[in-house]
């Protein structure tokens, strides 16, 4: 058998690097009997990570359980909130529009869509998230998931986090260096030296000098120096189909200690990209994400500044360049690439961590025994990845697509020929269908239809259903989901708290353990 994988370099200590090393080490370290494989996270004390990336999945829950960490730890530490849903404001027109992506499915998704039948039952003037999902009830009135007799991680609707970053990888780097036996240096690796077949065989350190590993886990942000600089894996751009280019990120207080907070990330369509707000605890996190080519920087600040209603805020707003795309493949030799350093498209939709997730869960189920098995690990995570990112691609598109805005912004954002086969397929479907999972064979697809039909319905796709109408003559059965649905909101708006209270709640008493 050829030599075992023992010894594992993850490089960068960004949100990538320590949920990749943690999940690794939680399976592997070498605490664990039998097992003595060693997990190194080296990070730079010089080079920053990005300090953004405030939005996670549902996801979220399931990795901080797997790592060990405590729901209401991780609240109190990173200054957490809750996230139910994104909304979308004045997307579809410029005005006086807005639609929910809620995070449950529609009730009784899996016994009966109800994408064909809501707008002839629902009641007039109300929208598909809103007659289909008590989630849109609950983000509207402000109202938290779950109640603090909850236990941890334990759902009443669905949720994810909104979270601040710094503190976040502070929590991280804190629990896998102490808990989970994560080896962790600070150092800058300055060369890289790669053997005769084209593998990484030497990081060398500006303080300790080389470093050698079997696998070496690329978490080096944007700068992707080792698949992307040392190893020539080339950049796929997507900038054809995604315009934006640059984000201006700030952080703004609460007008008072009591205010509400928004249990979804708002995303507000201006003319130039859209504006995130996302609530966390003590401050909110606000960004202008927008074309360079059809907007100023100072054009920009102007935008960011009228909407958050202060110019002096938007001075210290951080400028962050890139350009949407992803790596050609995300593992080569002995060397894979999570987060950043993989590629970045852009943060609508917040899946950006999601796909450090499933990067991190499928390297540490998935890990070669031997350094020969290591092309079979690398081409089955490559088919998996090229998946994921062809669907993050589809659905983040979809959503400018359905746009009726004037502004050239958005008319270049959903011209013919930027828009993906894959989607333009889909749409052409969905035109006189609804979406549903047998669109998507792929089990690892990054949307469900649940997601698409939300979107496709919030952003008022152009539907025609008459040619298959003899499929649709269930409208007794989801009335009854509808009734169901609003019996549900009775029910839970008597029940839980409002979502500052509840946090209050968490950092005062804290949830009952798993
Ligand atoms: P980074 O945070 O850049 O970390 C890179 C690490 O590599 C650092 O520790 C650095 O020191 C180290 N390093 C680099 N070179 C070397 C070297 N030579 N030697 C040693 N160490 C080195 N994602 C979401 O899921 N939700 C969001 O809401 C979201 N919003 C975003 C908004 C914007 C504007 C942007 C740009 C991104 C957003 N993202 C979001 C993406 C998210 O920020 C990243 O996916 C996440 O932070 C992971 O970053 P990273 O760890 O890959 O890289």
């Amino acid at each position: 058998m050829s030599s075992s994988v023992k010894r594992i370099i993850v490089l960068g200590g960004g949100t990538a690097g320590w949920i990749t090393a943690g999940l690794l080490a939680k399976k592997h370290a070498s605490n664990t009997v039998g097992s003595g494989i060693n997990i190194t996270l080296v990070e730079s004390p010089n080079i920053a990570t990005i300090g953004v990336g405030e939005g996670t999945w549902p996801t979220m829950r399931q990795t901080l359980a797997k790592l060990g960490i405590s729901e209401t730890t991780f609240i109190r530490r990173c200054q957490a909130t809750f996230k139910q849903a994104s909304k979308f404001v004045n997307w579809v027109s410029p005005q006086n529009n807005s639609y929910y992506h809620p995070f449950s499915e529609p009730q009784g998704y899996n016994r009966l869509d109800l994408g064909p039948y809501w707008r002839d039952i629902a009641a007039t003037g109300s929208a598909f998230s809103e007659a289909v999902t008590f989630q849109h009830y609950l983000c509207e009135q402000g109202l938290g998931p779950k109640n603090i007799a909850n236990r941890e991680y334990e759902v009443v609707a669905n949720y994810g986090y909104h979270l601040d970053a710094g503190l976040f990888i502070e929590l991280l780097r804190e629990h896998c260096s102490a808990t989970l036996n994560v080896e962790h240096i600070y150092d800058t690796v300055e060369h890289v030296t790669c053997a005769e077949n084209g593998d990484i065989d030497t990081l060398m350190c500006k303080d300790l000098g080389p470093l050698s590993a079997d696998l070496y886990v690329d978490c080096t942000g944007m700068r992707s120096t080792l698949l992307g600089k040392t190893l020539g894996v080339p950049f796929v751009p997507c900038d054809q189909v995604f315009l934006a280019d640059t984000a201006l990120a700030t952080q703004v207080a609460y007008p008072s200690p009591d205010s509400p907070i928004a249990c979804h990330t708002i995303s507000t369509a201006q003319s130039a990209g859209w504006i995130w707000d996302i609530g966390l605890q003590q401050r909110k996190g606000v960004g202008y994400v927008y074309s360079s080519k059809h907007c100023d920087e100072q054009q920009a600040r102007e935008t960011l500044a009228s909407y958050i209603g202060d110019a002096e805020i938007v001075k210290q707003a951080k400028k962050i360049q890139f350009t949407p795309g992803h790596r050609k493949v995300f593992w080569q030799n002995n060397c894979v690439a999570v987060g950043l350093s993989a590629g970045f498209l852009e943060p609508l939709e917040a899946s950006a961590l999601m796909l450090v997730e499933a990067s991190a869960n499928f390297i540490a189920e998935q890990l070669p025994v031997n350094v020969a098995h290591m092309p079979l690990v690398a081409a089955r995570f490559n088919t998996m990845m090229h998946t994921k990112w062809r669907g993050v691609i589809d659905f983040l598109k979809l959503h400018y697509v359905l746009s009726r805005r004037s502004e050239p912004f958005w008319q270049e954002s959903r011209q013919a020929q930027s828009i993906p086969d894959s989607l333009g397929d889909l749409l052409q479907l969905w035109q006189y269908r609804n979406p549903n999972e047998n669109d998507f064979t792929d089990t690892v697809e990054a949307f469900s239809a649940a997601s698409y039909t939300y979107i496709l319905h919030g952003g008022d796709f152009d539907q025609d259903l008459s040619p298959m109408q003899h499929l649709y003559t269930q409208h007794k059965a989801a009335g009854k989901l509808l009734t169901l649905n609003q019996k549900r909101i009775e029910q839970l708006k008597f029940t839980l708290p409002r979502h500052r209270k509840l946090l209050d709640k968490v950092v005062d008493i804290g949830f009952s353990s798993i």
